[in-house]
């Protein structure tokens, strides 16, 4: 009985939960993207393959250990479950046998030169062994595995290895699900019934209940919980001892939950995209990925290693378009773009997908963006620009000083609408702004008319720079008074522009700013002649105009030349 109830070694540290926190806001888009598209029914159904190095350990005289047979059955119940967050393991190179008997009844201590020994970088290494032994305090366990920024390893008990629901748990500590019961093993969780905390506490994901830690004890023979626990609200709890992240039987733990498969598959794309078998793996650059017009030119370089044939699926639609090594595509219509590339070595195909990864016509509905940095502990490496049409800087900053390091950057910023944007951000250094010298990472955040709109643009890993081209969308209002009703003429000018506005829309107020924002002139709308705008004694360049009416604004964009 207590073998059938061998908990998960694994444990949440204060580092990992540092380092999820820092990143929390993209990881939650990438998740909000990855369950509308599910939602939407994506067209591209490829899932991306993730090696996995499988040490297999064995007696000193090569007796015992994990088979092969087992092994494959293992890690068809594991692709069966990852399916879901678009996520397919393969295994990369031939089984790596260690034949050593002190290792075979494994202690957590021997872990480091184990690892050292044998691990095989920007893998997942899977180690199955007969028996997992916590050095510190004696106690067995089924298996464990670390929340990124950990190792990338999983120690696995072969017995546990088979019962359907281990591995696919501890790979999913690998892409950063907690316990449904929340990051203490020994403490009550404080996430609430009534699921109003769900996002800051317990697992930190909303559509999994809050769980008081599940065991063979209060889980029955039919998976139905017999506890009765109940939260600081006197709410009794009412856990789910089906999901697979939890501490119920391990034959009852079949489902990950919608959140759970999206948390992974942001986490693979945030922290765990290093993955990369080094003999044989699948990957691209595009020259171009975000590119304001509705058609557009893109070329595609294969990157991949090992590879004696490619398929192309350039546009998310399961039909191959290419079967060539590098290609090159025009795209006639706006929209966003998941690019896949499949590869062969002649024995398997292994295949990478890069969803929305080329953004044709990218128009967001803004009037001003919001700019927020979280410096790494280089901040003097780090500046940004925004750049107009013609290649112009109208915003920019950097580079930072030392007393940066670590801290925060909020600045919002006014763009005229109809036009198109390109903000980029460099690291001197070459190296980004995340992960190795600390937890960098920038946002374009859309404000609507002083309502904030969600992410359009995050990052934090690239290496000499990182940009995006953008659309501004007009914003419309109401009784006419909207971008398309207002032109100006004429645009550029030398000395004199006309507001030409429909007599029942007039303006009340005009403002001209600099494009730092710096107000110049403003002036009160009381006849058409006040739509007479002298400018001759401006400097040549851009500027923005807001128009006011009532609590109406838009803003345009003259150029003085
Ligand atoms: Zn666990």
């Amino acid at each position: 009985m207590f073998a059938q109830d061998e908990p998960c070694g694994t444990i949440s540290t204060p580092e990992s939960e540092a380092h999820f926190n820092r990143m929390k806001n993209q990881i939650e888009q990438l998740e909000n993207e990855f369950m509308s598209r599910t939602a939407m029914q994506r067209n591209s159904t490829a899932l991306t393959s993730v090696p996995i190095k499988a040490h297999i350990i064995r007696q000193t005289d090569g007796s015992e250990g994990f088979s092969v047979t087992d092994l494959a059955d293992a890690l068809e119940i594991v692709n069966t479950f990852y399916a879901n967050a678009n996520l397919n393991f393969f295994l990369c190179e031939a089984i790596n046998y260690i034949d050593d008997t002190a290792l075979y009844d494994f202690q957590t201590d021997s872990q480091d030169d184990m690892s050292t020994d044998y691990g095989v970088d920007d893998v997942l290494n899977i180690y199955f062994t007969n028996s997992v032994t916590r050095s510190t305090t004696g106690s067995s366990v089924c298996g464990y595995a670390y929340l990124p920024p950990g190792p990338e390893l999983i120690l696995m008990k072969n017995s546990c290895a088979m019962n359907g629901s281990t591995l696919a748990h501890e790979i999913g500590h690998f892409f950063g699900l907690n316990h449904t019961h929340g990051p203490s093993n020994t403490e009550l969780t404080e996430e609430l019934v009534d699921g109003s905390n769900c996002n800051v506490t317990g697992d930190n994901i909303c559509d999994t209940n809050a769980d008081p830690q599940l065991s063979n004890s209060v889980v029955d023979s039919s998976c139905d919980y017999t506890g009765n626990l109940s939260d600081a609200n006197n709410e009794v709890f009412v856990p789910n001892p089906l999901n697979v992240m939890s501490y119920s039987r391990k034959i009852c733990r079949t489902v990950f939950s919608d959140q759970q498969y999206a948390r992974m598959n942001a986490i693979y794309q945030i922290f765990r995209n290093n993955l990369n078998c080094p003999t044989f793996t699948a990957d691209f650059v595009a020259d171009n990925t975000t590119i304001c017009d509705d058609t557009a030119t893109v070329t595609f370089t294969d990157t991949s290693v090992g590879a004696t044939s490619w398929s192309w699926d350039v546009d998310g639609d399961d039909v191959i378009d290419y079967t060539t090594q590098n290609v090159t595509h025009t795209y006639s219509a706006a929209g966003n773009y998941d690019v896949t590339l499949s590869i062969s070595n002649n024995l398997e195909t292994i295949t990478k997908v890069k969803t929305e990864y080329i953004q044709i016509g990218f128009e967001i509905e803004a009037t001003q963006i919001r700019l927020e940095i979280k410096f790494d502990n280089y901040a003097e490496e780090t500046s940004w620009m925004f750049q107009n049409s013609e290649g112009s800087i109208l915003y920019s900053g950097g580079d930072y000083g030392e007393n940066d390091n670590g801290t925060t950057l909020d600045q919002t910023f006014d763009f005229a609408p109809g036009l198109c944007y390109l903000f980029t951000i460099s690291d001197i250094y070459g190296d980004g702004m995340c992960c190795d010298q600390g937890q960098g990472s920038y946002e374009l955040i859309p404000i609507v008319n002083g309502t904030v709109g969600n992410t359009f643009y995050s990052g934090g890993e690239f290496a000499a720079s990182a940009s995006k081209q953008f659309n501004i969308a007009g914003v419309l209002s109401l009784n006419g008074f909207n971008t398309s009703s207002i032109t100006l003429y004429p645009n550029p000018t030398r000395s004199k522009i006309t507001i030409a506005s429909p007599m029942n829309s007039l303006p009340d107020a005009f403002t001209i700013y600099t494009t730092l924002g710096q107000k110049i002139l403003s002036k009160t709308i009381n006849s058409e002649t006040d739509l007479e705008i002298d400018l001759q004694d401006f400097d040549t360049g851009m500027y923005f105009i807001k128009l006011t009416k009532d609590s109406m604004s838009v803003t345009k964009t003259i150029i003085i030349n």
